[in-house]
């Protein structure tokens, strides 16, 4: 059963420049992504991973084409839909993008003070979550007292805080060395296991597809060249 599915999934950008003309960041894209699986979208700079990104969180929407989450499309929303549709969706980034002034635990209860969870009830979520994530002695430390994979810990239980169905991680180890990338990965595979959670993961290293995914898309220049899962696809001449 797919949690994510896009149809024809289409972006253009109009540039003005000397060669001038449209820019087909995303073109004619189709893919469906189980339920609880754990899927690497893999490319080179400029093959169309943020577009596809901005596109799945709503932050943009596609030319044409259709993409749902959950079972919701995500392309015909009003505002307060569309908020609604985003929480579907938790975020992990490159060198997990902490809030230097807050503590662990504050960058985990921020999220949770958006969506308007209150104060007491946030507070035993966020010791919750830091407990998922190995890290509830460290809820009063600032994130320049962490490591760096601690901090992605932090990141990981922010991406988490709304149980959203789907954990979108953006380049999630390319700031970390090999030993630390191996625990981080796990970490995730460990909270799809316990959590049932549905996680996408964009790189640019096999290595990281090979450590964790069950199924992945390669993408070139916008289009997919190749999509299955990952013994099908390393196993490819
Ligand atoms: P990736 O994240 O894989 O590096 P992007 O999605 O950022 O790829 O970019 C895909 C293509 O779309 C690139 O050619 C890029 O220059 C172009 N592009 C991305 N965003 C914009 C934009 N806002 N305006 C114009 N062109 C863009
Ligand atoms: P403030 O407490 O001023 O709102 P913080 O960013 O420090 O700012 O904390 C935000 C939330 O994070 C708090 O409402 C609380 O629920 C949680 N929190 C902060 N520090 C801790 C801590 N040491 N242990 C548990 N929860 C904490």
């Amino acid at each position: 059963e797919p949690m994510i599915t896009l149809r024809d999934v289409t972006k253009i950008y109009h540039v003005k420049s000397a060669v001038g003309g449209a820019v087909h960041a995303l073109d004619g894209i189709n893919l469906e992504i189980s339920k609880g699986s754990i899927h690497g979208i893999v490319g080179q700079s400029g093959a169309g991973k943020s577009t596809l990104i901005r596109c799945l969180t709503a932050l943009e929407q596609p030319t044409s084409g259709s993409i749902t989450v959950d079972g919701q499309e995500m392309t015909e929303l009003n505002e307060t839909q569309l908020r609604q549709a985003r929480r579907n969706i938790g975020m992990v980034f490159q060198a997990a993008n902490l809030l230097d002034s807050r503590t662990a635990a504050g960058n985990v209860a921020y999220p949770l003070y958006l969506a308007g969870v209150p104060r007491g009830k946030r507070h035993e979520q966020v010791m919750n979550l830091l407990e998922l994530v190995g890290l509830k002695d460290r809820a009063s430390s600032y994130p320049s007292q962490l490591s760096g994979g601690q901090k992605q810990r932090v990141g990981i239980a922010r991406g988490l805080a709304t149980n959203p169905p789907v954990l979108l991680c953006d380049e999630p180890t390319s700031a970390l060395d090999q030993e630390t990338t191996r625990q981080v990965l796990h970490l995730i595979r460990d909270l799809r296991d316990s959590l049932g959670v549905t996680v996408i993961i964009i790189t640019h290293e096999m290595a990281v597809v090979r450590e964790i995914c069950d199924s992945v898309t390669l993408l070139e220049h916008g289009k997919i060249i190749q999509s299955g899962t990952v013994e099908d696809i390393l196993m490819q001449p």
